[in-house]
């Protein structure tokens, strides 16, 4: 079994249709999405029917981000910066009604035998960014599964603690996959489809391979001009 998880596409339809159109041809099971669907990117309508193209034909599992709320007037967008706001106002004047419905129906947290999927973080999955090791080590004790899967900062990173206490943590990079045993609990940011704020300009996303249990970091050229 293989999944896919994303984040944080953020209208960027480009970037969105390279990582799609390459696991189509791959043999996928089941994608994930932690959330951003849109804000900030000039295709808000066309992600959100990619998206829910997959939930027809996989299954797919997507929950709601940040943008994806003040988006459809469920979140306050004085918590966004300027540009953000911006965008959020954007959106949603630009979006269908069946699109703000879709929207409005995510729910905030998925969880399976298999694994957690957030937003933000498992304590307070819309809102918080999780950037440190203090604030993994806090998180630890939101989640049941195994791992859990968020987005919203924009950059992969993950966290894994054991039965004894030891922890081991860092940038998610495409050279290190990260391994799951049965005696550790492991945080996963998965890093940004439209929006990478690593330093890499290339869409990023996870694969899942559950056999091996080995999570791995792929990285997407695409072409940036039509977004710009
Ligand atoms: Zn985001």
């Amino acid at each position: 079994m293989r999944y896919v998880i994303f984040a944080d596409v953020h209208s960027n339809l480009e970037a969105l249709s390279v990582i799609l159109e390459y696991y189509a041809k791959e043999k996928v099971d089941k994608y994930f999405c932690c959330g951003d669907l849109v804000g900030y990117g000039p295709n808000p309508n066309e992600c959100i029917e990619k998206i829910r193209h997959l939930e027809v034909t996989t299954s797919a599992v997507v929950i709601a981000g940040n943008h994806d709320l003040a988006s459809v007037g469920l979140k306050e967008i004085s918590w966004f910066n300027e540009y953000a706001q911006a965008a959020i106002l954007w959106t949603g004047k630009k979006l269908t009604a069946e699109n703000i419905n879709y929207l409005k129906s995510l729910p905030q947290i998925y969880q399976d035998e298999n694994l957690t999927l957030v937003h933000g973080s498992p304590r307070d999955p819309i809102d918080e960014y999780l950037l440190n090791l203090k604030q993994a080590r806090e998180n630890l004790n939101f989640f049941s599964t195994e791992v859990c899967f968020i987005g919203h900062s924009h950059t992969p990173f993950f966290y894994q603690k054991n039965l004894e206490g030891e922890e081991f943590y860092g940038n998610f990079l495409q050279k290190n996959p990260v391994s799951l045993t049965t005696r550790m609990k492991t945080i996963i940011n998965v890093g940004s489809v439209g929006q990478p704020r690593d330093g890499d300009p290339r869409a990023a996303c996870a694969i899942y391979k559950l056999e091996k249990r080995e999570i791995y970091l792929t990285r997407f050229e695409y072409n940036i001009l039509p977004v710009q």
